[in-house]
């Protein structure tokens, strides 16, 4: 059990950009993927044309060398204000809320998941994430 909890104790991005090579595919929507067709001033053929690609679940973030194509040095994302629901979520998803043996697996992956937080700790600090982000 972790003390004095709060979501940057369980979670602090160390922007390592791992979570972005998009192992599991970066899934878009259309109101998504017209968001960052916006914020890039491209029209959303051409942004798709670019940076989208189909996936039997759905289309997906174009990978590029191994990570998302929208990945810059240092780890930043070049369309963060508006990034898919999914990378927003991170690390807060529903499989890794419902089994404490995925929130393990995570852990061995991201830096930023604080390694000694119990399975008990990550839930609560999520309900305060998506307090604060408003997706509740
Ligand atoms: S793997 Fe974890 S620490 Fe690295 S960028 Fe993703 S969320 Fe941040
Ligand atoms: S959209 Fe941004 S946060 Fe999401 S995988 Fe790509 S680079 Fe990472």
């Amino acid at each position: 059990m972790v003390v004095n909890l709060d979501k940057s104790t369980v979670f602090q991005c160390r922007q390592c950009g791992d979570c972005c090579a998009g192992r599991g595919g970066i899934m878009v929507k259309p109101d998504e993927v017209e968001a960052m067709a916006a914020l890039l001033s491209l029209p959303e053929a051409e942004f798709c044309r670019r940076f989208v690609e189909a996936s039997a679940l759905g289309p997906r973030l174009t990978v590029a060398d191994g990570v998302c194509v929208f990945l810059m040095a240092g780890g930043l994302c070049r369309v963060h204000p508006v990034k898919p629901f999914i990378c927003r979520q991170w690390p807060f998803l529903p499989a890794l809320l419902v089994d404490p043996d995925e929130l393990e697996n995570a852990k061995t992956a991201c830096p930023g998941l604080n390694p000694d937080c119990s399975h008990g700790d990550f839930v609560e600090a999520a309900r305060h994430h998506a307090r604060d982000k408003n997706i509740v």
